[in-house]
């Protein structure tokens, strides 16, 4: 697979209007402050929860199941927000759809740290609200990778809680699969919307940008539906798991 083999052109900061309309809660569990592994960034469900809004199709159940999951989405509004294809800022799953359209079949796959790395909370539930991602902990500039070929489809040098992120598209089995990252340090972004990406392609560098308490990735997965799953089945199926 193409290691730190760098092929993207920054295209520029994508401007993106999060609204964050969930106010989360800005307190950290004092066993947190105290375990770097237990802590998190509350205010990423927040970011990743704006792609909620694609949950909100299944309305009434607010209860996804996927690949034996099952996802109980918080329903904080009782009106169903309308799919919004262009106002996702490209992590939604339109989107995802969109770009893996567009590119060949994955035919690598590389974990997110090929050289290993620590785990926090995982994909789940969990004090603060659902979790749509897992945090992969490492030290400060330690590269991270595409985990598969692609193309990417948002990406940031400023994207608030989520810090530098960037989302890229895949083709996998013939079905959309995409996969983020966020909190890259400042810069540290390689990539740019439109960019083509190889499987273990260096596309930022672990830091704490957004609302991080300690460096590390926020990393998620989700597909044409938007809807974010464990990416645990996904990398264990091709090798690629933490
Ligand atoms: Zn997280």
């Amino acid at each position: 697979m193409g290691r730190v083999k760098y092929q993207g052109t920054v295209l520029g900061v994508i401007a993106m209007t999060f609204v964050v309309g969930v106010a989360v809660a800005t307190s950290v569990p004092a066993a947190s402050l105290a375990a770097p592994d237990s802590f998190d960034n509350v205010e990423i469900d927040a970011f990743a929860g704006s792609a909620q809004s694609f949950d909100a199709g299944d309305a009434a159940g607010a209860s996804v199941s996927r690949d034996g999951y099952v996802v109980h989405t918080p329903t904080p509004t009782p009106t169903p927000k309308p799919v919004s294809s262009g106002s996702e800022g490209g992590y939604g799953g339109a989107q995802c759809q969109a770009g893996a359209d567009a590119v060949a079949e994955s035919v690598a796959f590389s974990p997110v740290y090929p050289d290993g790395n620590r785990m926090s909370d995982p994909f789940g539930p969990r004090a603060e609200g659902f979790h749509k991602g897992m945090d992969m902990l490492n030290s400060p500039g330690v590269p991270v990778h595409a985990i598969a070929d692609g193309v990417v489809i948002a990406a940031s040098g400023n994207g608030g809680t989520g810090g530098v992120y960037t989302s890229i598209a895949h083709k996998v089995g013939g079905q959309a699969v995409c996969s983020m990252y966020m909190h890259f340090q400042d810069g540290s972004l390689t990539v740019g919307v439109g960019s083509i990406v190889t499987a273990g392609q260096v596309i930022g560098l672990t830091g704490r940008t957004g609302n991080a308490t300690t460096e590390h990735t926020h990393f998620e997965m989700y597909g044409a539906d938007g809807v974010r799953y464990d990416p645990i089945p996904f990398m264990t199926e091709h090798g690629i798991a933490p």
